[in-house]
């Protein structure tokens, strides 16, 4: 049977995102990653005056003098990823998360057969455009290699249809090097063999493709052919296997109310990414780091995996006393959730605790679109607040008004 295959791949994704959530910056030069001192994503705007990733912001400002620094927030990002992939799960089965702004779906057999699958693939952009504001790449063909050689054909915003009668006019045009998995050392071997396009490569016999390559070689000559070798799978590419925030801060302190919040936002923000990727972590460590660069740190088990953040900050509260020294001036504290479990695995206790913990859980879902709608943070712990109010007059300087609403946590 002739299978079907789309990859969905975000036009300048990071950048878009920042703007989805800040409407006026539509149509205007942005370039994320402030926070590193270079570009790692930015907006077509930005790329048509010349801006490349990797950039240092000193230099892009001198060539872009109105360009919109921001610093990356990958929760965020992450967040909209999961989002895109909610949408296209309406159309598909089997969708794979291939990257935080990448993903493949089989359409073999669509959930809805009264729409064709271009369709269907139409929908899914006008779904995450209408519903996100933001724009994807769609390709459509019979393998993975050829949909996501397809989805990059017409970006921004292009849908590619892939028929067999296209697919010698489309492989001609794609340079061997840019197939996905073709590294740069494989593709200057082939161009050494003559090998220039990836039409010259689909077309050799299979006993040529043998005596040059290794067996994937070969599973993408099957691809380029039309042939599906690689199935698109339900996991993640890779488990994540634990969630790291660590924040360093001016000045260094001796404050353990400020340390402590500090160690709630890191907190928060891994609980964040952890409840976008629906998993649970079952170990959880965290640190203080001196002003002379030392590591005061600790590690517990959780009897019950949450990704809640006020559930794991009273265990972190009652440690932090045995890592912290008046005498001594920190810089830096960070939070590592580990040993993740998928939050479909877990059983709750239906009796008792389990009860309450399901009815956190859908406090938090609704926290978590409350935060999506208006911004990070608008709710927050109130044990973290002491630090959105500092970092409120030092930095986000482009962020939507704040509620500044405060759910749980003690006062002290
Ligand atoms: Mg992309």
């Amino acid at each position: 049977m002739r299978s079907y295959i789309i990859h969905i791949d975000g036009d300048a994704f990071f950048a878009s995102v920042e703007t989805a959530k800040r409407p006026w910056l539509k149509g205007k030069p942005v370039v994320v990653g402030g926070d590193r001192g270079i570009a790692s994503a930015l907006s077509y705007e930005a790329k048509a005056k010349g801006v490349t990733r990797g950039m240092p912001v000193f230099q892009i400002r001198k060539i872009c003098p109105d360009v919109i620094v921001l610093p990356s927030d990958y929760d965020l990002y992450a967040l909209y990823s999961k989002r895109i992939m909610h949408i296209v799960r309406r159309y598909a089965r089997i969708v794979e998360a291939y990257s935080i702004d990448e993903c493949f779906a089989d359409l073999t057999e669509p959930l809805d057969t009264s729409l064709s699958r271009e369709d269907i693939v139409r929908k899914i952009a006008k779904d995450v455009e209408e519903e996100l504001s933001l724009t994807v790449s769609i390709g459509l063909a019979d393998t993975k290699v050829l949909a996501k050689v397809a989805s990059k054909r017409n970006k921004p915003r292009g849908v590619t249809i892939l028929e067999e009668g296209d697919r010698e006019e489309f492989l001609k045009t794609t340079k061997i090097g840019s197939v996905w998995m073709i590294g740069s050392k494989t593709a200057a071997k082939l161009s050494g063999l003559g090998i220039f396009n990836a039409w010259d490569f689909s077309v050799q016999p299979l006993h040529w493709v043998r005596a040059h390559g290794n067996r994937p070689m070969e599973e993408i000559w099957r691809e380029l052919r039309g042939e599906s070798v690689y199935k698109v799978k339900e996991e993640a590419k890779e488990d994540q296997q634990s969630i790291s925030r660590t924040q360093t801060f001016r000045p260094n302190s001796n404050d353990p109310r400020k340390l402590l919040s500090e160690l709630s936002k890191n907190l928060e923000n891994a609980c964040i990414k952890a409840r976008a990727l629906d998993i649970l972590p079952t170990r959880v460590s965290f640190f203080l780091k001196t002003e002379s660069f030392a590591y005061r740190g600790t590690e517990f088990e959780l009897e019950h995996p949450t990704n809640l953040p006020h559930q794991i900050m009273s265990r972190i509260e009652a440690l932090f006393w045995t890592l912290f020294d008046k005498r001594i001036l920190f810089r830096t504290t960070g939070v590592r959730l580990s040993g993740m479990m998928p939050s479909a695995q877990i059983q709750e206790d239906l009796f008792g605790s389990g009860v309450i913990r399901t009815q956190e859980k859908s406090i938090f879902e609704c926290i978590d679109a409350i935060n999506w709608k208006y911004g990070r943070h608008t709710i927050s712990l109130l044990s973290s607040l002491s630090v959105y109010k500092h970092e409120e007059n030092n930095q986000f300087l482009y962020d939507m008004k704040r509620l500044q609403l405060v759910y749980l946590g003690q006062v002290s």
